[in-house]
């Protein structure tokens, strides 16, 4: 199949959080499946800054860019790419008027610079002689795309045997402007995308707009398909949901194992395998100087690694922690960025707790990987997790993850049971205080237990959540809407 990927994230070039290492590690896996896989997304200022190279011929353009007379773009292709067959083919849309800085930026500018992305990346395949059988359109930013092809661009001969696939990664997300953003000129070419019921709510919403026009919808896990056509988890989207439910599919995230394994990880300071975990010693006290722990013997250290979002239940973390860590002895690492109430508040946790909680305000991906390995246990107290990959790169690792039963987390993580030996964590149901302490003492009380811990440590590490396992479904569920059949079930 030839298959258009668009999308605002695609790591290491770009990433924010998951969505990044999701399309990287499925188009990869389609890629090295023999499709035809092209990805399309945007230069960013900050690519731009960090030297990443392009190719000195430009694909395409410059071009006048849609809804904005004076401004133009180019398509470049990424430089230093393996020949064509060996790997998808990545394309950067070059338009420094719209996508200078990092990868989101704030207000109606988001709404021109992904309605952008999304018509270049078509006129682009369009003028590559590029006709894709599937165009994968990721989350609200690409969503313009799925529309774009049921509308101005369904005569298009490029397009004419095209499916639109929309992923939605997180339903948080949607993409709503006011729809007074239509009235202004160089914004005059997002009209057409807008159903007039949509438009009669006051708002623009690309997701919704997305949702309505795609031929297939995914989801990142089985459990999240049926909580996002449930009014507490669809965010005012469940109506639409449930109509288009035939068409929605939910497919758990696969992990990069060539890039996710503590055998081989080039940033640890040390290797190790479920064989031999002598190296994830070293990994934790490594970890501890680095952050400034007192990592007395025998207490466990408990990270976490994670967007400081709302969703990521960081409330109930700041509120649980203080009395959990005065009723046990355990040692914090946390890792994080966002909202900066949150880092203020894990700022004053940290000097409060001097040597048991550590906090890192940063973007980093190397220490990100050594948080992983240097943890015990690992916290996921989302209020709503699509998939979520932290949980399953912690099992790799070697940390016992505490999750919220929710989504992705419910369909990752299962609940250990001493007596037998089964369960990969722990699991708690209630998005409070109440709920994470249980979680995490259950945790720490089998850390106190050298035989149990072992077991459960061992069983998260077993576990495979390879594009191997998870990337079939893609394609099964491309190949039959290129066949005209019937949607397959969840999985
Ligand atoms: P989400 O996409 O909602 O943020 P996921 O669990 O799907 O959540 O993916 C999170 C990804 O982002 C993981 O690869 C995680 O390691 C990474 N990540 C989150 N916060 C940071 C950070 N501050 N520094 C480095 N990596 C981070």
């Amino acid at each position: 199949m030839r298959i258009l990927t668009v999308c605002a994230e695609y790591a290491p070039l770009a990433k924010v959080g998951g969505l990044g290492d999701v399309t990287t590690g499925l188009c990869g896996w389609l890629a090295r499946r023999g499709h035809e896989v092209l990805v399309v997304l945007p230069f960013y200022g900050e690519m731009r800054e960090r030297g990443v190279a392009i190719e000195a011929h430009a694909a395409l353009g410059p071009r006048p860019a849609p809804g904005s007379a004076p401004a133009s773009y180019a398509v470049h292709r990424l430089a230093g790419q393996a020949g064509a067959g060996r790997g998808p083919e990545i394309f950067l849309v070059d338009a420094p008027a719209f996508f200078g800085g990092g990868v989101y930026a704030s207000g109606t500018a988001e709404a021109l610079r992904f309605m952008l992305l999304s018509r270049a990346a078509l006129e682009f395949a369009a003028s590559a002689g590029f006709r894709p059988d599937i165009v994968h359109c990721h989350d609200w930013h690409a969503a313009p795309a799925a529309v774009m092809l049921k509308g101005p661009l369904r005569a298009e001969r490029a397009f004419r045997q095209s499916y639109a696939a929309l992923t939605i990664h997180n339903i948080g997300y949607q993409g709503v402007f006011p729809a007074g953003l239509l009235e202004q000129a160089d914004a005059a070419s997002l009209q057409p995308l807008f159903a007039p019921e949509d438009l009669a709510q006051g708002d623009i919403n690309f997701l919704r707009a997305g949702i309505a026009n795609a031929d297939v919808l995914t989801t990142v896990s089985p459990t999240h398909a049926q909580e996002i056509q449930t009014a507490e988890y669809g965010m005012g989207l469940d109506g639409l949901l449930r109509q288009r439910r035939h068409r929605l599919a939910g497919i758990l995230n696969g992990v990069d194992y060539a890039h996710w394994d503590p055998a081989t990880d080039p940033l640890l300071p040390a290797h190790y395998s479920a064989r031999d975990l002598v190296g994830k010693q070293t990994c934790r006290r490594a970890l501890a100087a680095e952050l400034g722990l007192d990592l007395q013997p025998g207490v466990p250290v408990v990270g976490l690694v994670s967007r400081l979002a709302q969703q990521k239940g960081i409330d109930i973390v700041i509120h649980a922690l203080p009395a959990l860590l005065a009723a046990r002895r355990f040692c914090c690492a946390i890792l994080g960025s966002g909202e900066q109430g949150y880092v203020a508040a894990l700022r004053d946790l940290a000097a409060s707790h001097p040597g048991r909680v550590a906090f890192v305000e940063a973007q980093d991906e190397g220490l990100a990987h050594r948080v992983y390995a240097g943890s015990d246990l690992f916290l996921v107290p989302s209020l709503y997790e699509p998939c979520g990959l932290t949980q399953m790169y912690a099992m790799r690792y070697g940390a016992v993850p505490v999750v919220r039963r929710t989504g992705g987390l419910a369909d990752t993580v299962t609940h250990f049971d001493p007596a037998t030996g089964q369960g990969t964590g722990s699991v708690f149901l209630d998005a409070d205080v109440g709920g994470l302490g249980w979680g995490l003492n259950a945790a720490l009380d089998w850390h106190a237990s050298p035989s149990d811990w072992a077991r459960v440590v061992a069983n998260g590490m077993a576990r495979d959540w390879s594009w191997e396992h998870q990337g079939p479904r893609y394609e099964e569920l491309f190949a039959r809407l290129v066949n005209g059949g019937a949607m397959p079930s969840s999985s």
